[in-house]
This record gives structure tokens, sequence and C-alpha cells, in this order.
């Protein structure tokens, strides 16, 4: 019977320490890079953040050359529509510019206070009061809800520089998250207003534009390319990469959020604040 003997012996005595040297090593470089990574993406959102804070303030000041501000003097009619929806929302101070601009549009930014709303000038011909309270309380809802400031900060997120599948994942989950702040800030001027019929009225004519907002053709044309939107295969995955959610899903959730017991309650407590 032959002796029994260590099958392995001839093994070259170094080998199991090189293999965890290797090891180390590997790991090393993983932590290393993954650190300069973490570091760098740091770097680009602090950066992104500088520079949104400049742009923002650059903005601003372009406004205050070119844009009428309004107040009780300049545009008094609008002032208890920012005052009531203020109340009722329990806004912070903000500032609104009236803009030329050939589109009916509104958007709000800052990264200090007081923020800024916008309202592009054929806004104020097209919608009736209510339409533009609804507007304003959305705006609102945006700053109160702190959309303005975190869209800087998750936007530059969003930039952070990557491989092309995971910047499309990125970028996707940053529209996911808007396309959820304008149903919140829907919600906004809904509350703000009070009356889903306006609210669903001042969607309709921001899909007709202009010059469509001003004639029952317009309105009807407008409504028709609404009511179609669920039917594009295009649009549904167009969605997708876009900033807003389709109109039709917007006052499908108009709807919704107007006839739940929610939404009584919180209107009936902010009409209290007035
Ligand atoms: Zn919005």
């Amino acid at each position: 019977m032959p002796s029994r003997f260590d099958t392995t012996a001839y093994r070259y005595s170094n080998e199991i320490v090189i293999l965890a040297i290797t090891i180390l090593l590997v790991l090393l470089v993983i932590g290393l890079t993954a650190t300069a990574t973490v570091c760098l993406s740091v770097v680009f959102i602090i950066g992104m953040l500088i520079l949104a804070y400049f742009f923002s303030k650059s903005h601003h000041r372009e406004l205050m050359a070119q844009a009428q501000q309004v107040t009780s003097e300049s545009l008094p009619g609008l002032i208890p529509v920012l005052r009531e929806s203020a109340a009722r929302l329990q806004v912070e101070r903000v500032e609104v510019y009236v803009i030329n601009q050939r589109s009916l549009n509104a958007y709000t930014f800052g990264l200090e206070s007081p923020k800024v709303i916008v309202l592009h000038a054929p806004l104020l011909q097209a919608m009736d009061r209510d339409e533009l309270q609804f507007i304003i309380g959305h705006e609102m809802g945006h700053v109160k809800l702190g959309h303005t400031r975190l869209n800087s900060l998750v936007g530059g997120m969003a930039g952070i520089p990557s491989s092309f599948g995971a910047a499309m994942l990125l970028e996707i989950a940053f529209r996911w998250w808007n396309r959820a702040c304008e149903y919140s800030a829907d919600r906004a001027g809904l509350l703000a207003v009070g009356k889903p019929g306006k609210a669903i009225s001042a969607l309709v004519k921001l899909e007709a534009g202009v010059k469509g907002s001003h004639s029952q053709a317009g309105l009807e044309q407008a409504l028709a390319r609404i009511e179609a939107e669920d039917d594009d295969i295009g649009n549904v995955v167009g969605e997708l990469l876009a900033t807003h959610p389709l109109i039709v899903r917007r006052i499908e959730q108009i709807r919704k959020y107007a006839a739940s017991l929610e939404y009584r309650n919180l209107q009936g407590r902010m009409n209290s604040n007035l």
C-alpha cells in the first residue's frame, strides 16, 4: 500500500501570499475608483449648484430690467388673486413678474427667498380670474413644496457624467420626479382656486395656446387633441422623458383629487386661512 503524502506539497511557497496581495490590490482599486467617483460627483453637484445660483441671479436681474413686477400700482387686479392664493396655501412671500412672451406659460425659480414666479403676458388675456388663480396656485405649490430649490439640486444630479445607460436612467428618474411634482402643484392650484372646472379649463387653454385659447373652435380642437393623447403610443413613451405629464393625465388626476375626501377636508381648512 503506497504511503499517504501531501499531494499539493509542491505548491510554490508564495502562491497563497501573492493571491492575498492580488485580492487586496483589487479591493484597493475598487475602493479608490469608487471614492474618486463619489468625490467627483460631489464636486460636480456643488459646481452645478453654484452655476444654478448664478443663473438664477442673472435671470432675476434680467427680469427686473425688462419684465413688469406685479404690484398694487402696476397690476392691481392681480393682487387679490395673489393674496388669496398665498393665504390659502400659506406660502412664503414671492415676487411675481409678467414678461412679454408669445406663449402661454408660467414658471418659478430661485434658490433663495423670495422665490420668483414668472407669468407670460398672454396668460393675462387668455385666462379668467379663476384660471389665473389656478396657475398662480400651481406655481405657489412648487415654491411651498420646495420644488423650486430642489429642482436645481436634483436636476444637477441628473447631469452627473456617467455612461450612456446610467445617464439615461438618471434622466428618466429625474423626469419621473418632475412629473410627480406637476401633479402636486396642480393640487395646490386646485386648492388655491377651489373650482375643479376652472383648473381643467386653464389646462385646456394652455394646450390651445395663445391663438386657440380665444376661440371656441380653438378650444374644441385642443380638447380633441387632449382626448387623443392616450391613443398615441408615441405620446405614452415620450411622456417618460417629458418634464410634464400628458394634459389628459393631469385632468384625470385633478378630477380624482377633487372628488376625494382629503381634498374637501383640506379645502375647508384652507378657506379658514382667508
Ligand atoms: Zn409646474
